[in-house]
């Protein structure tokens, strides 16, 4: 495939967008080449200035669930626009869209929209230390809750010690009231409570990781974290900005059947659009204003367009019964075709799924945290994100993301990129 034009657009972002992109990873830094510049989309296929024709498993990163350009998604968008785009008042289009989360999610009573998963995590965070008065905050190392300061901070030798900015303009003020541990370690998170007595506010997690390929928690690590939440006064944050409306209807919470305390949301829950949420019980969003002394707030903050968008896509899974079995099945025979087509060419790999998150390490080893998705073979990962891109087929261009399924997927679509896999396996 050709991508002439995909280069000279990027060369023209570059001039006026600092690495040509407003989001590092679009960049390709990790895989080299030039960033694929789309035009349009439908169903699972992206359509690319140079006219190709590429099936998409990223799904703009998980929004696009039932594919692009979903008709029901779209018309109420174009039905809201035409009535105004913004007016910083209330609508009844944000009561029907929080009634209907409320109701899907288990174990939450309100829900305040942001415009991105990052807004829902730092508030969410902020609304954890005014509930408990607390300041300091475990996250695990590879988690990713947006790019807000308090998240950007690496794991620094041992579980228990101060986390250190992994950003230059984080300052170590922030970082110090960040405290990491490995995912899946509930006796590194133990520890951390022992040594900081009384001064943590919260656990952040993501339930299922998605940013460091996709992750699941072992058995037992979300009661854990539940119970040194509840042992320790602490608030438990899912950060479902990537699992919420994906892997079930309630999300984690549903799927593993562990209640979290303050839940986020985005992608998704947007249809597509800006879009980001926390939601709680009502003693804990008592907290936050106007009805209490935790600020937040936002002048696009549920727009019309962005919750007609949300409505539409909610309503969708709502009324199908069946969408998540279905995106889990189709996911499944993508995993056992890859696996079967790299096993009969001797591929080192490892492929971790729940529901429609599914990732290929290029690793013998099982990749349960951020330091044994690292140890994955990032030259072989170069060579089939390549492969599979000049076969018309787009994964994320790098080894630490997960692939979003999408249900507009057919199953020939399925086969054609086992097929592709098949091709490149040689190579590997
Ligand atoms: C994408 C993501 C975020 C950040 O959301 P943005 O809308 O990009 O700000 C936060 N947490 C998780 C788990 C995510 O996957």
């Amino acid at each position: 495939m050709k991508y002439q034009r995909s280069s000279q657009l990027f060369k023209a972002a570059s001039a006026v967008i600092p690495g040509g992109v407003n989001s590092p990873v679009r960049a390709f830094k990790a895989v080299g080449g030039t960033p694929v510049f789309v035009t349009k989309a439908k169903g699972a296929y992206l359509y690319d200035a140079d006219g190709n024709r590429l099936i998409d498993y990223i799904n703009s990163w998980g929004p696009m669930i039932l594919g692009h350009a979903y008709p029901p998604v779209i018309e109420a968008v174009i039905e809201k626009a035409q009535l105004g785009t913004s007016f910083g008042m209330p609508t009844e289009i944000e009561t029907k869209i929080a009634e209907l989360a409320v109701s899907m999610v288990p174990n939450i009573d309100q829900i305040r929209f942001v415009n991105s998963g990052t807004e829902a995590c730092m508030s969410a965070v902020r609304l954890a230390r005014g509930f408990t008065g607390k300041e300091k905050i475990i996250k695990f190392a590879g988690c990713y809750h947006g790019h807000s300061d308090s998240f950007l901070i690496q794991a620094g030798s041992g579980a228990v010690t101060f986390g250190s900015p992994n950003s230059p303009g984080v300052t170590e003020g922030t970082a110090k009231d960040t405290l990491l541990a490995p995912y899946n370690d509930l006796a590194a998170v133990a520890e951390i409570f022992e040594a900081n007595p009384s001064q943590i506010a919260s656990i952040i997690v993501e339930p299922v990781a998605g940013n460091m390929g996709c992750i699941p928690p072992q058995s037992g690590f979300l009661e854990g974290l539940r119970a040194l939440c509840d042992a320790h006064q602490a608030i438990l944050i899912f950060d479902e900005v990537m699992t919420g409306f994906r892997l079930a209807r309630g999300g984690v919470q549903e799927l593993y059947g562990v209640n979290a305390d303050i839940v986020c949301f985005g992608k998704v829950i947007g249809g597509g659009l800006p879009v980001g949420a926390f939601a709680a019980r009502h003693e804990i969003m008592a907290h936050l204003a106007p009805l209490g002394p935790v600020y937040q707030a936002g002048t696009l903050s549920g727009n019309p367009l962005a919750m007609a968008a949300g409505y539409a896509m909610l309503q969708a899974l709502e009324s199908d019964a069946e969408v998540f079995e279905r995106l889990a099945q189709k996911t499944a025979y993508l995993h056992a075709g890859i696996s079967k087509t790299l096993k009969a060419h001797q591929v080192l790999h490892t492929i971790n799924r729940v529901g429609s998150m599914i990732s290929v390490h290029f690793s013998e080893t099982p990749v349960v945290d951020f330091e044994t998705a690292a140890e994955g073979n990032n030259e072989r990962f170069k060579t089939f994100f390549h492969g599979l891109l000049n076969a018309g087929i787009y994964i994320a261009p790098s080894a630490f993301e997960t692939w979003f399924i999408t249900d507009a997927l057919t199953y020939e679509d399925l086969d054609e990129t086992i097929a592709a896999v098949a091709k490149i396996a040689p190579s590997l």
